[in-house]
């Protein structure tokens, strides 16, 4: 497929999908993907006063505060490839971030994703990430050929420490509590919108992107 330069924002609660269709549209569409989440783990492990920083807020499944979450934006921004598209996923989590956003870069479209409460804790209650390369799987719905091990990089599989009963539940609070709204403003703004909805928990990732690109054709997005 032809390289976009879509610049697009992937917007749901987390474990709605956002990494793992992002990281799919990035190989069908050559866009790149700027998850700060990632971001602030690769932050963590270092042993710096910044990844000391961050640490606080994510293992307690809150947001990182605005001035620090907007540096790192500005900063891997700065770093795309002139003609290349991106798909922010993670950002923005507040209306400060949103209107920030605005002064920084245009958006062409918001990917919407839509999925229930139920789906959202079971998945990510049994979600399993790539050590190396950040693939996400899941040891019950989209687990990779050998139990443990990537399929991609044979990189070693973990469970992310935010991942747990305890912190998954403030992460979906504050979801509700300061990002979703964001909802409301974006609609305010007429941002075009791709909405998909996951109806079951093992709805195969390839049918709602294969949905999303065809929306961003209609859109002559894509
Ligand atoms: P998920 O969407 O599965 O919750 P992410 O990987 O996007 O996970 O984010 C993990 C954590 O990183 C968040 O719980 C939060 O602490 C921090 N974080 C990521 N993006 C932002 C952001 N835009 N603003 C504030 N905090 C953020
Ligand atoms: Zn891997």
């Amino acid at each position: 497929m032809a390289k976009v330069k879509l610049k697009a924002i992937i917007f749901g609660a987390p474990g709605s999908g956002k990494g793992t269709y992002a990281s799919r549209l990035q190989a069908k569409l050559g866009v790149e993907v700027i998850a700060t989440g990632d971001i602030f783990r690769e932050l963590l492990k270092e042993d710096s006063e910044l990844g000391r920083k961050v640490k606080v807020y994510v293992e307690k499944g809150l947001l990182v505060p605005d001035e620090i979450v907007v540096e790192v934006l500005k900063q891997r921004l700065s770093k795309i490839p002139k003609g290349k598209g991106f798909i922010l996923d993670g950002y923005p989590r507040t209306l400060e971030q949103a209107k920030i956003l605005e002064g920084i870069t245009k958006i062409d479209v918001i990917l919407l994703l839509d999925v229930l409460d139920w789906i959202i804790i079971e998945r990510l209650s049994t979600r399993r990430i790539c050590r190396n390369c950040g693939t996400v799987y899941n040891i019950r719905f989209l687990k990779p050929k050998v139990e443990g091990i990537c399929d991609k990089c044979g990189g070693t599989l973990y469970q992310r420490s935010d991942d747990n009963p305890e912190v998954i539940k403030k992460r979906l609070q504050v979801y509700q509590e300061q990002t979703r709204p964001l909802l409301e403003y974006f609609k305010a703004k007429k941002a075009p919108f791709v909405a998909s909805s996951t109806p079951t928990l093992d709805t195969p990732p390839e049918l709602i992107v294969d949905k999303i690109i065809a929306e961003l054709k209609k859109l002559k997005l894509a």
